[in-house]
Order: structure tokens, then sequence, then C-alpha cells
């Protein structure tokens, strides 16, 4: 089968690779439609360290190949969505709750990290009942790969929030992520949602999404705008939706006594990030500064389904570009160079 890999760093490109086979627990996936993200370019220059032809891609849904022996939820033919986080459900941090840290922290990433991913006409899904939901027939292909990682990780942002009913919320910055978490605030119940944007197409849809003022921080101070709007009170949640250094800060600084930061950003820079003494109340605030990896499992894919089932949210409207999977060359450069306002790639297979 082809597949796309990286194959070392900052080189990409096809290679041919045996079809995989599931064991008891797994199943096989022909891959129907994938999404690029970030985190393949991430990946790409090094993020995770050197990799040697390692299938890129982490954003799928597609039709069951092939089960093990003991998959007793899912039969071949069926269309289904994978998380991008897939645990081993045994490991105490998933049973705890924690399913994006199995075995040891992000050890729940395993596409295009730690296993081959989902750039392939083809790939393998470990515990296959408990890492795939089936796709209810009102929900197409192109909008349920969103479920796979930019739902998850831009509602976690809103989740692990702590919104209350009614709450004023800013979302720093509104790329695919950020615009899932301003989609997620309203539907945990903000009542006042800021996105910080400064490309107007990512303005657009972010107010379309959920967010009742835009802040652009290439016009105005992030900071003084957000205390303008907020009655200088502050937000009670600002969820980080960049991963920099300046961004953290400006959450902490905009969050209120007792307000929550939510960090979805990947920090891949520098030996810290740091927390602005001062406005973190020199360590007494109470703010809480909350983290975390995009959940993975079926019980929640079957949430995130659930959404678009019933129309509550419709990501396709983040999809800028569409490739043929024979184009991914082209596409991991418009991805990667964040070329032509490319917002997500939908890869057709
Ligand atoms: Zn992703």
């Amino acid at each position: 089968m082809k597949a796309f890999v990286m194959k070392e760093i900052g080189r990409v490109g096809f290679l041919e690779k045996p079809l995989p086979r599931p064991g008891p627990n797994d199943a096989v996936v022909r891959t129907t439609r994938a999404l690029i993200c970030t985190s393949d370019s991430h990946t790409v220059a090094g993020g995770i360290g050197p990799r040697e032809n390692l299938t890129l891609g982490h954003e799928a849904v597609g039709v069951v190949h092939d089960v093990g022996s003991e998959v007793k939820i899912f039969q071949p033919g069926d269309r289904v969505l994978v998380g991008a986080i897939t645990p081993e459900w045994g490991q105490p941090a998933a049973q705890a709750g924690y399913s994006s840290q199995s075995g040891a922290p992000l050890g729940g990433w395993k596409f295009s990290n730690s296993k081959d991913g989902v750039f392939a006409e083809y790939f393998h899904v470990n515990e296959a009942d408990a890492n795939m939901a089936k796709i209810p027939d009102a929900v197409p292909d192109d909008m349920a790969v969103y479920c796979a990682d930019m739902l998850s990780t831009g509602f976690m942002g809103a989740e692990h929030g702590n919104i209350p009913i009614g709450g004023t919320v800013a979302v720093l910055a509104q790329g695919p992520v950020g615009l899932m978490a301003t989609a997620g605030a309203r539907l945990r119940g903000a009542g006042f949602v800021i996105g910080v944007e400064s490309v107007p197409a990512r303005q657009t849809l972010a107010r379309t999404y959920g967010a009742d003022e835009i802040v652009d921080f290439t016009k105005e101070d992030v900071v003084d705008r957000i205390f303008e709007l907020t009655g200088r009170e502050g937000v009670d949640t600002a969820i980080e939706a960049l991963g920099a250094d300046s961004t953290f800060q400006t959450a902490v600084k905009i969050t209120k006594p007792g307000g929550t930061v939510s960090n979805t950003g990947y920090f891949g820079e520098g030996e810290f990030v740091r927390i602005p003494r001062v406005e973190w109340g020199v360590g007494m605030a109470d703010k809480t500064i909350a983290t975390g990896l995009c959940p993975g499992g079926r019980l929640r894919m079957e949430r995130l389904l659930r959404v678009l089932e019933n129309k509550r949210v419709d990501p396709t409207l983040m999809t800028t570009h569409t490739f043929r999977f024979d184009e991914m060359e082209r596409a991991f450069e418009v991805a990667d160079r964040k070329l032509d306002d490319v917002i997500k790639p939908l890869i057709v297979f």
C-alpha cells in the first residue's frame, strides 16, 4: 500500500509499505478522509526526535477492512472514526481518566509517534472496540474526520476551562483548535466570548463559531482591550490555542482571580514557559492553569459525533483546501508553509 512518510527530519515523501494486520483486539481501517495537522509539521521538523520512514498523520476516518478475533463491536464494512489518541486502556493514567497520558506523558498519542500514522491507504488501530466509533449515517466523512483531533482538542480547551454558564471567555488564536475552542465555549454556556486573531478569514469564522468580539493583536494591546471589554475584571477562562510564550503570559494576565487558564497549545521551543509573576498574584491569585492533550476513546468520539449529527457545529467551514492522496506532497507543503490562507487541508483517498 501507499504511505506518506517522514523519511527523516525535514524530508517527506511516498513509500510502499505492507498492509498492516490486526492483532486479536485490533482493526485495520481503509482510509477515506484525513486532515493535515500542525502537529505533522512539528513532527517533520524534529519535534519528537528523529524518525525514519514513519507514516505521518493522526486525523482520519475510514471503513473497517479487517478485525481481530476478539473485536466485538465492529466488523468489516463499518464506517468509523478513529481518535488521534488511541491509548492502551489498561494503563493507570487511562483508567484514571487521562487517556492521552497512557503509559507516559502524551503516551496515548501513538499515530505518527510510536507507530505508523494514518496518511496511508490502510492503517492499524490498537484496541479497536475502545478506540473507534461508528459514524452516524447523517454525518459525512468530510465532517466526522474533524472529531479525531480538532473538535476533541478545541472542546477540551473549553471543558478544562471550567466555564461558568454566562461566564466570560477569551480564546487566544483562532486556528482550527482555537475555532473549535470558541465553538466549545459557546456549547459550554459562555455568556461572552472574545476571539483573539489578526487574519480576517479566521476572524470571520470565529464570529460564525460564536465569538462576540474580536481582538486583533496587530492593532491593539490584547490585555488592555480585554480588560476594557470585561469591565476591568478579566475573563473567567482564557484558552491558549497557539503555544507561544507571549500568548501564555497574556492568558495568565487576562484571567481573573478564581479563573482558569486552559492550555491547548504545543510549546515546542525553549527550556521554560514563563508565568508573569505579579498578574499570577505572586502565586496566590487562585488562578488555575489547566493542561491537556485531546482525550481519546469510543465514548468521547461518540459524543463528538452527536454534536455533529444534531448540527450544533459545522467544522467543515474550516476546510479551505481539498487534495487527493496522490497530491499529498503539495498538500503538505501548503499546510507546512501556511500558504494560501490555509486553515485545514482535507485529503480524499
Ligand atoms: Zn492533529
